[in-house]
């Protein structure tokens, strides 16, 4: 049997109609949430027979040509329950869907763009959210931008300057082909160059080649959780990736883990509620930052070269007493980054992630996956024929560790992807992948915060990773990246090995990331029943500097600033300098160290 759906016709929204219960208030909020969980979640896609109904009732506004019948095989259901899914098959749903139609402000639901799945709905987690949080309100102007679907409508609604005053007619690119000139060996790494430009009026039916996205769009106001263009990418991406075990996650492009760290602390701890959060002992500075002026103590949780000991997590959270902990409740929040952890560069093995993915069940804590080093995976040893690289983009996803999304099956992971490290820190770009309620609650800041992501951001990178290269593409790009860092990896433990004082300095392969750490023996320091570790760590600090090598201490990143140090530590970056740079870097700070230890 055949069938035809006519997708829409000029610009339809994206988003279907009984969506809408995500922007009521509170007590609407829980009470639609509930009713949302007992209808498994069936209503979110179009991707898949009943979704694509649900896709057929999505508003259209006028528009001068519309879309042709799509015709749909009678083909199988995509099965996403265990078996991941493949580029094949994104590719087949996206054919069968037809063109993606989503103009000015256009709201989206990043449900419509995955597998149906007959997975159990995520818990409620609504008891973790702070009072700012549970207070928010839909923004009215953004709810109301939603009507611009309406047919005929004449918007003197919103502020949307006209985009015929967009100064800006188009915008061209350079980028490496790496769909079709994948060069996936040294030593070129952008094989061949490809010119793309992006125009205003691109998706209007008079362009010569009618697109999805243009400049007319992504430079207007839009959705705080970004285009459904890209929308569409990072959330096929996460479902070939992870694959959550539950049926209603969603997705939202942030303006980078940064600030979306930040929106999420603010939606989940609350200081008049004693909250805190744990995290690895060593932690992303920047987290701790933003953590503690919101009057949210970190706690720090032993790591060994896997990261997170759950032993130990399990401990603290068995044995809990606010009177010892100043007085701060139990946490119920854990942040931790799995994959090249900043600042030891510690990856959690599979086996590692299942455990404190069930000790937070346990305890019922929400957790924080912070990933931006998660595709710079990095083989176990520096002798490549040990290690070979995979060779396709199959294998070289089946190689990536498991991610805490995949193990989800309660809806308690928010994670955080981001383009800063993989593709440009400048786009300020990245996505949220969490369960509907949360992505819905975090979109509310959202929409107050920051308003979603820049428009050239979005539209660049939509333009490179979705017609340019194509899932495919991008995760030869990946593959590309991580050859790379293992190179830029092997050269810095290289010099470590030659130019480092063995006896008082220790150093792992790291797993992942861009960081090496090294542990330095304090205790065999000349000074060390005079000097503290903060003084020796100082004293080694400078003598870098005015030798010329700037590295980071390993107490800028301590959880507890107010417990004294237990080691010494340093964190060398591989990211940065070139092959050259690095080793005399390396060089430079084993003189120093000598010359602490007086070696
Ligand atoms: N999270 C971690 C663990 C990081 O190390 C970094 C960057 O150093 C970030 C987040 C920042 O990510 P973004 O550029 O997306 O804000």
């Amino acid at each position: 049997m055949r069938r035809a759906a006519r997708l829409g016709s000029g610009a339809a929204a994206v988003v279907p109609r009984s969506r809408s219960w995500g922007l009521t208030s509170r007590p609407g909020f829980i009470n639609n949430y509930k009713k949302a969980q007992s209808n498994n979640g069936q209503q979110t896609s179009f991707h898949s027979r009943p979704k694509l109904d649900s896709a057929a009732e999505a508003t259209v506004i006028g528009g001068p040509s519309p879309l042709p019948e799509v015709e749909l095989p009678d083909i199988p259901e995509t099965p996403t329950k265990n078996k991941r899914v493949t580029i094949g098959e994104i590719l087949e749903r996206r054919r069968r869907a037809g063109r993606l139609v989503a103009p000015t402000a256009a709201g989206c639901d990043s449900g419509v763009f995955k597998g149906s799945s007959g997975k159990p709905m995520a818990k409620d987690m609504s008891h973790h959210l702070s009072y700012e949080a549970s207070i928010r309100e839909p923004c009215k102007l953004k709810q109301a931008a939603r009507h611009l679907k309406t047919p005929g409508i004449i918007s003197l609604g919103g502020g949307l300057p006209c985009p015929e005053y967009f100064p800006i007619n188009s915008i061209s690119l350079s980028v490496p082909d790496y769909l079709h000139n994948p060069t996936l060996s040294p030593p070129e790494v952008h094989p061949a160059f490809q010119d793309i430009t992006i125009g205003k009026y691109d998706t209007h039916p008079s362009a010569p080649v009618q697109k999805e996205y243009d400049l007319s769009i992504s430079l207007n106001y839009a959705q705080a959780h970004g285009s459904a263009q890209l929308i569409r990418f990072v959330t096929e991406h996460t479902e070939l990736v992870s694959n959550p075990p539950y049926a209603d996650w969603k997705t939202c492009l942030t303006v980078g883990s940064t600030g979306a760290l930040e929106q999420t602390l603010r939606m989940l701890c609350d200081s008049s509620r004693n909250d805190s959060i744990l995290t690895e002992e060593f932690s992303f500075a920047t987290a701790l930052e933003t953590a503690h002026p919101l009057g949210i103590p970190t706690f720090g949780v032993p790591i060994d070269d896997q990261g997170l000991i759950p032993s130990e997590l399990d401990h603290i959270l068995s044995t809990w007493s606010p009177s010892e902990r100043d007085n701060k409740r139990k946490p119920h929040v854990l942040y931790t980054v799995p994959s090249g952890q900043n600042p030891t560069g510690a990856t959690q093995g599979p086996e590692r992630r299942k455990q404190i993915y069930d000790i937070c069940s346990k305890h019922d804590l929400v957790i924080i996956e912070d990933e931006p080093y998660y595709y710079l995976q990095l083989p176990p040893t520096i002798t490549p024929t040990l290690t070979p690289a995979p060779s396709n983009t199959t294998d070289f996803l089946d190689s990536l560790l498991p991610t805490l999304l995949s193990m989800d099956t309660d809806g308690r992971v928010i994670r955080m992807d981001s383009f800063s490290k993989v593709l440009v820190p400048g786009s300020r770009l990245g996505w949220l992948t969490a369960s509907d309620q949360l992505v819905e609650r975090f979109l509310r800041h959202a929409e107050v915060a920051n308003q979603g992501p820049s428009g050239f951001s979005q539209v660049i990178l939509h333009k490179l990773l979705d017609e340019t290269w194509g899932h495919e593409g991008y995760l030869k790009w990946l593959m590309v990246l991580q050859r790379e860092y293992t190179e830029r990896r092997n050269t810095l433990l290289k010099a470590c090995e030659e130019y480092l004082p063995k006896e008082v300095v220790s150093w792992g392969v790291v797993r992942a990331g861009m960081f090496q750490w090294l542990h330095l023996d304090h205790t065999l320091h000349p000074d060390s029943r005079t000097k503290s570790i903060l003084e020796i760590e100082e004293e080694i600090f400078k003598s870098c500097i005015d030798k010329g090598v700037l590295i980071a201490r390993g107490s800028w990143f301590r959880a507890q600033q107010e417990v004294a140090p237990t080691g010494l530590f340093f964190r060398a970056t591989f990211a940065a300098a070139t092959p050259g740079n690095m080793t005399e870097a390396i060089r430079r700070l084993g003189g120093a160290v000598r010359e602490s230890f007086r070696l």
